[in-house]
């Protein structure tokens, strides 16, 4: 029997040894209630992640009893720590995210001339990566007329792919095209020539014009010719007498924007550049870090006018005194940016406005007369975009409201804020559709007609 004996006790000692590492791990768990997969966990950048997914366990808790704190920007490459707590208790992870993936490349082949220095990215059709991607060609180009060339798109972590693509070297002996459309512009302006023209060359993306004006005397109506000359950068020259009329407009567009500056005014500037267009911004103090675009607009042509400070009707409307205050105070904000006080203004709301009722009996009437006395000349609108209906308009909807005006002198009522993402976008339609018209875009100036409502206050 002592056989046995021996085998209980050794029985024993197991059972006794296993007990202890049982109390010792729940003792464990009990001190670090919270188990985590990972404590340097890596993710792709731009993949979702939720850091409540990294908990294995929690231990005599539930797993929504542990705060997390911290915060993973999966947008950009870098390391984030995560503070997971439960009580007094406290684990932290580090969370790596990387770029490790190449970037997506497609390409095309090219043709052109001898002349042109070849840049990779005439090949490149497209490419996508989350990081940024660098372009480069493997090897050398040469000056054979047929060849393949490698490009590489190398992401700034490292991570690269490259394709082959066709090359084709021609000797160009084709001149550019210059479209001979005829110009109109109006009496006492400074056309911008070159946003008319269109010239086009079957290799050079930009050849060199060159545009001798001086047969044209805009202050003066009548017929002249423009001298435009193109030449590729093989040296082919194309030459052109354009057609010019000058003439006083008989047909005018007053585009007039309120509440900016905002994000979209650099926007609008480009597209009224692209046109050859001017136009107003009634402008409030309301997103002055946009404030450089005042003085761009104003650089441009555009004629900068005075809307309201705060733009807030409870405010403006109070009292006569309240109202010329906060003229003052935006008409010296844009005197600080431009260098004068602009005399143009637009009254919030218009001054066909119902809302200084709610503030002021009577003061539209007070203030319509007290502004020209002043020194102001106010302007309301005769045709309306709609885009303040909403903060997402369609941008068809303000291109069907902004053309459907049909007066001689038409002045276009737009808004310049943050939201009003729709109005950049329906701007190209709007002006081409006009200029199809025959109207011409002006800025606001001593030359304006009135554009007045009736006064309902
Ligand atoms: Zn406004």
């Amino acid at each position: 029997m002592p056989r046995k004996r021996r085998k209980n006790r050794f029985g024993n000692h197991l059972l006794t040894f296993l007990f202890i590492c049982i109390i010792f791990l729940l003792f464990y768990a009990f001190k670090n209630p919270i188990l985590l997969y990972s404590s340097n966990p890596v993710i792709e950048i731009n993949q979702d992640y939720d850091p409540s997914s990294n908990i294995q366990q929690v231990f005599y808790h539930a797993d929504s009893d542990v705060k997390i704190s911290g915060n993973v920007n999966t947008a950009k490459v870098g390391e984030y720590t995560i503070t997971y707590q439960l009580n007094n208790y406290k684990k932290t992870c580090i969370i790596s995210v990387k770029d490790t993936q190449a970037p997506v490349l497609k390409v095309k082949s090219y043709k052109t001339d001898l002349v042109e220095d070849v840049k990779p990215e005439a090949f490149v059709k497209s490419v996508k990566d989350d990081s940024k991607v660098a372009l480069s060609f493997k090897g050398k180009v040469s000056k054979d007329t047929e060849q393949t060339v490698t490009i590489v798109a190398k992401d700034v972590y490292g991570n690269y792919s490259m394709k082959d693509a066709k090359l084709t070297l021609v000797e160009d002996h084709k001149k550019p095209v210059i479209e001979k459309s005829t110009i109109h512009v109006y009496t006492g302006s400074k056309p911008n020539y070159k946003s008319y023209l269109k010239i086009t060359d079957d290799l050079d993306q930009k050849p060199k014009i060159k545009i001798n004006s001086s047969n044209v005397n805009t202050k003066k109506d009548g017929t002249y010719k423009l001298s435009v000359t193109a030449t590729d950068r093989s040296g082919n020259k194309a030459k052109a007498k354009i057609k010019v009329i000058v003439e006083q407009p008989k047909k005018v567009v007053y585009m007039t924007f309120d509440d900016g500056p905002s994000e979209n005014t650099d926007k609008i500037l480009k597209i009224l550049k692209k046109y050859d267009a001017k136009a107003t911004f009634f402008v409030t103090g309301n997103n002055q870090k946009y404030n450089s675009s005042i003085k761009k607009a104003y650089k441009q042509g555009n004629t900068i006018a005075l809307h309201t400070y705060t733009h807030d009707y409870a405010t403006v409307y109070s009292s006569i005194d309240a109202y010329f205050e906060d003229l003052q105070k935006i008409s010296d904000m844009v005197k600080n940016i431009i260098g004068k006080a602009p005399k143009y203004i637009r009254f919030p709301g218009g001054s066909s406005n119902m809302v200084s009722a709610n503030y002021s009996d009577g003061i539209m009437t007070k203030l319509e007369s007290m502004v020209r006395e002043n020194g102001y000349e106010y302007f309301d609108w005769n045709c309306s975009s709609g885009d303040a209906a909403s903060n997402s308009v369609s941008a068809q909807t303000i291109i069907d409201n902004s053309t459907n005006c049909n007066y001689d002198q038409i002045m276009i009522l737009f808004h310049d804020s943050s939201p009003k993402t729709t109005t950049v976008e329906a701007l190209p339609k709007i002006i081409e559709n006009y200029k199809e018209r025959g109207y011409v875009f002006k800025a606001i100036s001593k030359d304006t007609p009135e554009f007045h409502h009736d006064v309902n206050n």
